[in-house]
């Protein structure tokens, strides 16, 4: 199992890798530019050459990157939706040179639209993508808590976006366990773990799911309210965390720690304690 945490680029990536390897972690991720948006760092051919480098040096597999939450596809303003076609797309070739295998998106907030309205404007967005996009990074749509008018929050409508393009080989999801129990998925029990590994069969397909998450959530199930717990300290607990990476389709993914920490070293010991608890 593949397992590791976001990792903050502030001092380069290079410093990135060397702190996945401090905390075994075998991926990580990070954000593609500052999480607020903003310019993106151009990239040399330096950085590009060193970053192949240290992941082969590092055996770090996958390398995953998320856009920052400022990129809205779903938004009825068309300042905002061209903003995020524009870094949408200068993102996905920007990570596909670093060698990142995947990159993970928030599918959006229709705001004072609707939801068919927002669907259509990331169908439309990421049309316009991927009328032009050639590389290999995977771009993955995130299962969210469904707070407000946020979508994404039930896998009928990633399967809609996904179905609609007309299942784009370099488009899948990326799960989270925390917005998953928060949208409703009680893996605390084996017919909430059954009920969700069924809707994934019955939706977008297994083979569409490419990484996910792992947070403990603040909020119990179906509150709808997305707040990440260190592993073992929320409302999900070890053994429901337990119970959805040891199952069929899930124990496959790499696994992404976006817990809450004063200090990146406490990632060294969640990690030791996740592989700990898979031993028993
Ligand atoms: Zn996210
Ligand atoms: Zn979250």
């Amino acid at each position: 199992m593949n397992l590791g945490c976001h990792i903050s680029i502030a001092k380069g990536l290079s410093n990135a890798y060397a702190t996945a390897n401090t905390i075994c972690a075998d991926t990580f991720q990070f954000f593609t530019r500052n999480p607020r948006g903003s310019k993106a760092k151009k990239l040399s051919h330096k950085d590009i050459a060193e970053s192949h480098e240290l992941k082969k040096k590092h055996e770090i597999k996958p390398l995953v990157a998320h856009l920052p939450y400022t990129v809205n596809a779903a938004s009825p303003t068309e300042k905002t939706w061209e903003f995020a076609c524009k870094i949408i797309k200068e993102d996905l070739v920007r990570m596909d040179m670093l060698g990142v295998e995947y990159l993970v998106m928030h599918p959006g907030s229709y705001a004072k639209s609707s939801l068919t309205e927002g669907l259509l404007k990331i169908i439309n967005a990421l049309q316009k993508v991927f009328d032009e996009y050639q590389g290999k990074t995977i771009l993955c749509l995130e299962t969210m808590a469904g707070k407000g008018t946020e979508i994404g929050r039930n896998f009928q409508e990633l399967a809609s976006i996904i179905n609609s393009l007309g299942k784009p080989a370099q488009l899948g999801v990326c799960l989270d366990s925390c917005h998953l129990f928060a949208s409703g998925y009680d893996f605390r029990t084996s017919d909430g773990l059954n009920r969700l590994t069924d809707d994934i069969d019955n939706t977008i397909g297994f083979s569409k799911v490419y990484v996910s998450h792992l947070n403990d959530s603040k909020m119990p199930c179906g509150s709808n309210k997305d707040q990440h717990q260190k592993i073992g300290q929320g409302e999900i607990g070890i053994d429901g965390i337990l119970n959805y990476i040891t199952s069929p389709g899930i124990k496959k993914l790499p696994l992404i720690l976006e817990t809450p920490v004063d200090n990146w070293l406490e990632y060294r010991d969640e990690i030791s304690l996740i592989r700990q608890a898979l031993k028993r």
